[in-house]
């Protein structure tokens, strides 16, 4: 059994793209495997469409919305099926719905609850190549539910759980994933394998080549996702579900990627006034509620002796944000323009000097972080957003992430990842996703 997934970048807009994938699903057939294949939309065309619904509405019904998006990846399922039929290769394409998708949730924000996979395995026994529309289920009234920009990754994973493959092939325009940008750092280099849960950490720091939810779903399912490039043979990135690598012992390499994420924003609660309830619990509380996201959250304490808080959230969020946050007796402030930028790896906490180098490194060149916050997994600040790309080939130099380094580069306390260092790529299939998420 092997479940592939082709994303916009490989999909392509030209008919030569779409011959090129059907051969390579052709020939993975060809072997003799069940293939499942899980498409997105083509190219750039979910933003087009995103386009198109504000040509016909000013705010778009996001069940009207769902059913629109959902067609990008049903046209590529269709296109796909056609094209192996062309080569002699039997296919049959289906709708998330049709593939017993089951979403629960919001429009643009489903959540795979279940898949009836049962058309799926007959097309398998019939040897036919299952063309499965990723991005899209119905709910339990029949409606369109799309799983959020990028989503078909997770469509992809859900389906490789459901099937009990052990790999999901996740084919896209980069070699897999690298120690940082590569559109940043022409030095990025791209790794081998990476274990599921720095992957995750990677991902929702800003490293955009996977669908977050696609890989703590493979975590919590044991499967293993390899990301590779749909134009060239090489082995891509392999992010290893369950970590048997004696190389994570001691030795290993501690800060492996920097990640960035471009589309943050960074809110500060000022100090109540003295007989105001405070921010604190109930604040967070309210963000979890409309579904905000906080990150780098800092407490601090002003002059009088009275607490503000400081935090993160995704640039997409500030308005829901501020919907909850007028609603406190306090000076709220609203900087959009920061990025994010983070260290990756694994007990960061455990070699007390990642933070300091991290710091250093920032402030060396002239970089003055806002803000901080660090785990095991990550240390993470934030910066002007036009400091963004120094931030991460400066961190990424630190952190020796990039090719063979030679004594003169090294600049950090101790040797540290030398060769086959590791890494976040955050080009790829999703680069543009914060900038054109649909409306809601
Ligand atoms: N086509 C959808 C998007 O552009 C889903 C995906 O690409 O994974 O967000
Ligand atoms: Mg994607």
């Amino acid at each position: 059994m092997r479940v592939l997934k082709f994303g916009g970048t490989s999909m392509g807009a030209t008919p030569e793209r779409l011959a090129q994938i059907a051969r390579r699903v052709a020939e993975v057939r060809r072997q003799g495997y069940a293939t499942v294949v899980v498409v997105s939309a083509r190219g750039d065309s979910t933003d087009r469409l995103v386009e198109e619904a504000l040509t016909a509405a000013a705010v778009p019904p996001p069940r009207e919305l769902d059913q629109l998006l959902a067609t990008g990846e049903a046209r590529s399922a269709a296109l796909l099926a056609m094209a192996l039929d062309d080569m002699g290769v039997s296919a049959l394409s289906l709708l998330g719905g049709q593939a017993g998708f089951e979403v629960s949730g919001a429009h643009a924000d489903g959540r795979i609850a279940r898949i009836d996979a049962t058309k799926v395995r007959q097309a398998l026994a019939r040897g036919q190549v299952a063309v499965v529309a990723g991005f899209q289920g119905v709910n339990e009234a029949g409606d369109v539910i799309t799983l959020g920009r990028g989503g078909s990754d997770t469509s992809a994973v859900a389906l490789a759980v459901e099937l009990d493959a052990e790999c999901c092939e996740i084919y896209t325009d980069v070699d897999g994933i690298h120690s940082a940008d590569p559109r940043l750092v022409p030095d990025a280099q791209p790794i081998p394998s990476v274990r599921n849960s720095v992957m995750a950490e990677m991902a929702y720091a800003g490293a955009r080549v996977l669908h977050t939810r696609a890989v703590e779903l493979a975590g919590r399912a044991g499967v293993d996702i390899r990301v590779r490039s749909a134009f060239n043979r090489r082995p891509g990135t392999v992010v290893v579900s369950d970590w048997k690598g004696t190389q994570m012992l001691e030795s290993d390499d501690r800060v492996i990627a920097v990640a960035h994420d471009p589309d943050s924003a960074r809110i500060t609660m000022g100090a109540a006034s003295s007989d105001a309830p405070p921010f604190g619990a109930e604040g967070f509380s309210l963000l979890a509620e409309a579904s905000v996201t906080v990150d780098v959250v800092t407490r601090f304490t002003d002059r009088s002796g009275r607490h503000g808080w400081d935090f993160t959230v995704a640039r997409k969020d500030v308005d829901a944000a501020m919907s909850v946050l007028t609603a406190f007796p306090c000076e709220v402030a609203v900087d959009a323009r920061v990025a994010k930028v983070s260290v990756v790896g694994a007990g960061l906490l455990s070699d007390p000097r990642c933070a300091g180098r991290m710091l250093t490194a920032l402030v060396a060149s002239g970089i003055e972080p806002l803000s901080i916050a660090a785990s095991q997994a990550r240390i993470s600040a934030t910066v002007r957003d036009a400091d963004c790309a120094r931030a991460v080939s400066a961190l990424h130099e630190e952190f020796l992430l990039g090719a063979v380094a030679s004594p003169g580069v090294q600049t950090g306390a101790g040797a540290g990842a030398g060769t086959g260092a590791q890494g976040a790529v955050q080009a790829g299939e999703n680069g543009r996703l914060g900038a054109l998420a649909p409306t809601p």
